[in-house]
């Protein structure tokens, strides 16, 4: 351990700084590279060994005979814990015997149930994971190079709690969740994972429309309002790819300036990638977009590509698990998920009120679309939209 220790330069190895919550900061690309170094081409190689050189080596790694390798081979076969009399649960129908009436009753009345054990979604969340392991590109400029590294990130979906326009019937979302699990290549850009992080605030439409309810826009905040910035250990990194981006992380820094903190740098997200970074594994770094809309983002592994994973870099962020979220049905019907979120609304039961697109025109609106009432009511996107 000592000699390797003195090989190595030790800042860009992870060593844990607070055990079992994050380790000190560590250069990924450098990372990348010592292990490269270290390993044998064929560790990380896709192309595994052929089972006749397999064989060779291992006879000579046990100094055995090659009949005894076969010997041994027959022996720990999985075809050896096979039973020779596979029970088929068949059922005579003609027999005699009344346990064996009884039984086959039991049998033809469990094969008329629609079994639904599994909750869907967690089929789907398994399938996301298991639908890219091992999967090769078609075409071979796709494959990802061998010693390629792969980061592995939790999103923390928080920002219900954050919202001003949702309050009190949302406060159970104050919780703490991973709600995306991504794994990024070191070559990737920061932007090519600010792309694939989904929240509702890029979905909003801004605008209050209790008079003009059929005047609701078709935009959404993601088309005007493109600034975004993560930061990772001391410096911001900067969406600026179009022209409209402006550097949102400005009021904090000059805040930061105005107090005894140590001076922030700035980057731009589109310019840096992963491999350029110095992390710390398991630490929550910051990702704000839509102006204030927080998430935490936690890197959680670092790791060599092996053949096992999905090798297609198009693919790549590879989202491997997405949070369930419960949809919000309309607060009259509970049928419908909502579309419609309305405050200072004398004839809602609470504030705030979500509605269906039905029951908010029939509850406010006469015969003639005439507004009742005094309220301000504001597009709605369910967060279940993701789901
Ligand atoms: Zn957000
Ligand atoms: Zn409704």
């Amino acid at each position: 351990m000592a000699e390797i220790r003195k090989e190595m330069p030790c800042e860009n190895v992870p060593v844990y700084e607070f055990v079992d919550v994050n380790s000190k900061e560590f250069h990924i690309g450098t990372f990348r590279k010592l292990w490269v170094d270290v390993l044998n081409p064929e560790m990380y190689s896709y192309s595994g060994t052929a089972p006749e050189i397999e064989d060779v080596e291992l006879i000579e790694e046990m100094g055995i005979e090659p009949a005894i390798l076969e010997e041994l081979k027959n022996i720990c076969s999985v075809d050896s814990l096979r039973s020779k009399h596979e029970d088929q649960d068949i059922i005579p129908s003609e027999s005699h015997l009344s346990t064996l009436k009884l039984r086959k009753r039991r049998q033809d009345y469990k094969e008329t149930l629609t079994r639904d054990m599994v909750d869907r979604h967690e089929v789907y969340a398994n399938e996301m994971e298991m639908l890219s392991v091992g999967k090769r590109p078609d075409n071979v400029r796709d494959l990802i190079p061998e010693g390629e590294v792969i980061l592995t990130f939790n999103i923390i979906y928080w920002e219900f709690a954050c919202s001003p326009l949702v309050g009190v019937g949302f406060l159970q979302f104050r919780l703490v969740r991973a709600f995306q699990t991504l794994h990024v290549l070191g070559s990737q850009k920061l932007t090519d994972l600010r792309d694939v992080i989904c929240c509702v605030s890029d979905l909003q439409v801004f605008g209050e429309f209790s008079n003009t309810p059929d005047m609701v826009p078709q935009f959404i905040s993601k088309d005007h309002y493109k600034s975004a910035f993560f930061f990772f250990n001391g410096t911001f990194y900067n969406d600026t790819r179009f022209p409209e981006c402006q550097d949102i992380s400005k009021v904090i820094k000059e805040w930061t300036r105005s107090r005894d903190f140590p001076d922030f740098k700035t980057a731009r997200m589109e310019d840096t990638s992963f491999n350029d970074l110095q992390m710390k594994v398991g630490f929550p770094y910051l990702y704000t977009h839509q102006g204030d809309c927080e998430h935490v983002v936690v890197l959680t592994d670092v790791r060599l590509v092996h053949q096992d994973d999905c090798l297609d870099i198009k693919l790549y962020p590879l989202i491997t698990h997405k949070h369930r979220v419960m949809t919000r049905k309309c607060s009259v019907c509970h049928l419908y998920i909502s579309r419609w979120i309305t405050t200072n609304d004398a004839l809602a039961p609470m504030d705030p009120c979500l509605f269906c697109d039905q029951c908010f025109r029939m509850f406010h609106y006469d015969d003639k679309g005439n507004k009742v009432g005094d309220f301000l009511a504001y597009a709605y996107v369910d967060p279940g939209t993701f789901n």
